[in-house]
């Protein structure tokens, strides 16, 4: 293959130094899914490139790849900043909340998977947790959760159990190991009870855009309900843990005020 240039916007969800006074940055585009992108200068203090290659900027590239290797990278030549989201830089629940947005997709979606839908999420949820009132970012966080695993395939209906298709009637299990939703004869020991809010919640969140998450209010045991039925949700579909769950905490108290 030859040597190519290609236009790409994106949104840099990572950020680490390499070498003297390099980058290299992964950003989730609209074109190729998660990239690798190295910028070559911008960890300079006098780089232009230093302010435009900042993590959760949304940009627009031009990159260029050699295709000389496997795996390599692909190189900044130029960098324009269509969002700096000022807002999610400066403020400690916002940054916070866009770690826990970026998280999944660096270390559960594939690299160069193209898919618009899970770009124009990952770009909405910025926009809207840019704005958004600070006691509200909690429920931004988790209707985006619910609706990455929408946009990854798994789409749950909450009528039938996943294990043995019996019309769910009333009470609903999540369990770590066995599934998402599981009715009163599938659960284990260490399985779940979604109470009706919970359900309710996340029925409702994988149909609708993530700024109505501006609207959601509940109480908060139904939020730790949510938020720990994620937690096995996600477990068992990727058999990973993610970090972000132990800042809930924090921005569940924000909720609350
Ligand atoms: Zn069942």
């Amino acid at each position: 293959m030859k040597s190519r240039y290609y236009k790409a916007e994106g949104i840099i969800i990572k950020s680490i130094k390499f070498g003297e006074g390099h980058k290299i940055l992964t950003a989730y585009t609209k074109e190729f899914g998660r990239i690798e992108v190295t910028a070559f200068g911008s960890q300079k203090p006098k780089s232009k490139l230093a302010n435009k290659t900042q993590l959760f900027n949304y940009v627009r590239f031009l990159l260029y790849h050699s295709h000389t290797k496997e795996n390599e990278p692909f190189a900044v030549k130029e960098i324009e900043v269509l969002n700096y989201f000022d807002k999610i830089k400066e403020d400690y629940s916002r940054y916070i909340a866009a770690s826990c947005i970026v998280e999944p997709v660096v270390k559960l979606i594939g690299r160069e998977q193209q898919d618009v839908g899970i770009f124009k999420l990952i770009l909405k949820s910025f926009y809207v947790l840019d704005v958004i009132e600070e006691r509200k970012i909690i429920y931004l966080l988790i209707m985006y959760l619910v609706k990455l695993l929408s946009s990854m395939g798994y789409r749950f209906n909450l009528d039938l159990c996943a294990v043995c298709n019996s019309y769910l009637e009333g009470e609903i299990y999540a369990d770590s190991f066995r599934g998402f939703p599981l009715c009163g004869r599938c659960k284990t020991a260490n399985s779940l009870k979604l109470s009706n809010g919970a359900a309710k919640f996340i029925s409702w969140a994988q149909n609708e855009e993530v700024f109505k998450s501006s609207k959601v209010t509940m109480e908060l045991e139904t939020l730790s309900n949510i938020k720990t039925a994620l937690q096995k949700v996600y477990e068992f579909i990727f058999n990973k843990s993610l970090d972000g769950w132990k800042y809930f905490d924090n921005l569940e108290t924000t909720a609350n005020r």
